[in-house]
């Protein structure tokens, strides 16, 4: 437990339908707080390097195109055990198994284009977050 930081992306489905405020505004509800963001256009190598975990999985070339079919938000959130907090508030992967009232069950269009992505452990959140950011960039 304790203050931790946490890597989280809202994706080009959320981004494509103008919801980026209200999926901010689920986090934010959740006890979390955003002390980095940025709005880019994900390259092929970000996209395939970010989820280089997956490249073996028969959804990466589809997880990839999509990740690059439209703007994105990469931020850095704060929090009170903000690893799990941040997976609790998103929901289960698939949006037709995520919990009432969380971020996937009210947005994600299908078990792809799920409209966010969150760290899975601690030292996994670390990694994430100096792909895309730099120390002098996250102001908590
Ligand atoms: P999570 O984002 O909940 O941590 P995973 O790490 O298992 O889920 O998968 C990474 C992302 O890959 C998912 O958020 C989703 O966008 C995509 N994905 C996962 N499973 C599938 C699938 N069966 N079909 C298509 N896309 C998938
Ligand atoms: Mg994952």
């Amino acid at each position: 437990m304790g203050i931790e930081r946490t890597f989280s992306i809202i994706k080009p489905d959320a981004t494509k339908r103008n919801i980026t405020g209200k999926v901010i505004a689920k986090l934010e509800e959740g006890g979390l707080r955003v002390v980095a963001s940025k709005r880019i256009h994900m390259s092929r190598e970000q996209a395939e390097g970010f989820y280089s975990v997956h490249k073996d999985r028969p959804f990466f070339g589809e997880l990839v195109e999509f990740m690059m079919s439209g703007p994105v938000v990469v931020q850095v959130l704060e929090g009170e055990n903000a690893v799990l907090r941040n997976r609790e508030i998103m929901g289960a992967t698939n949006p037709a198994e995520a919990a009432p009232g969380t971020i996937r069950a009210e947005f994600a269009q299908s078990i792809g284009e799920n409209s966010v992505h969150g760290s899975d452990a601690p030292e996994t959140a670390k990694e994430e977050i100096a792909f895309f950011f730099k120390d002098e960039e996250i102001v908590g």
